[in-house]
């Protein structure tokens, strides 16, 4: 399944999410802080965003793992379907009960094993390289092109060539760019991939 980020445009999810539907199988909810403003404003929206023809993963990148545990608690509650919680190998992300949902994304300079893991390429180029052994627990792609010390690029073909073995059918490809242009390249070039 191909996804995007939930920040294209400015916005909030919900406008964002208005935007990829039918361009995208899911989006992934980029939650970058657990606040009382961020709990209403999804309180909000997740009506809005299941009523689209859309799914979501949720993205959970906090250095205090018990931020990242009472925002899963709060997609849970409220009944919101969710394919992946996207967590970061944070000190002490492990004392959790995490559900069979999250899944572990590599950084550059912590790499850590998990049943259900997430390879970002530009963490892999500009950082520590993933070792091969990950790809059987790999459940997720974090796609971009990757360039003169910079990620979060549009993809192209040099990236596709390092995703591809990380990829199978069941595999969900996040493009993680943030900007709409960018996603559309990115996805231009994905489908293209066997070309040439
Ligand atoms: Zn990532």
């Amino acid at each position: 399944m191909l996804g995007s980020t939930s920040w294209l445009v400015p916005g909030t999810w919900l406008t964002n999410a208005r935007l990829v539907q039918g361009l995208v199988d899911y989006q992934e909810l980029f939650v970058t802080s657990w606040d009382a403003g961020t709990r209403l404003i999804l309180e909000q929206e997740l009506p809005g965003l299941m009523s689209l023809d859309l799914q979501y993963s949720v993205h959970l990148p906090y250095p205090d793992p018990a931020q990242a545990w009472d925002a899963m608690q709060f997609f849970e509650s409220n009944a919101f379907p969710v394919l992946s919680y996207v967590l970061h190998p944070v000190p002490g992300w492990r004392a959790f009960h995490w559900n069979n949902r999250v899944a572990l994304e590599n950084l550059k300079d912590v790499i850590e094993p998990y049943p259900r893991t997430v390879f970002d390429v530009g963490h892999h180029l500009l950082g520590q390289r993933v070792p091969d052994t990950y790809r059987a627990s790999t459940v997720e792609v974090h796609a971009m092109g990757v360039h003169g010390g910079n990620d979060h690029l549009p993809l192209d073909g040099e990236a596709v060539k390092v995703i591809l073995p990380w990829v199978t059918d069941a595999t969900l490809i996040t493009f993680e760019v943030f900007d709409y242009d960018a996603l559309l390249t990115s996805l231009r070039v994905w489908e293209g991939r066997h070309a040439g």
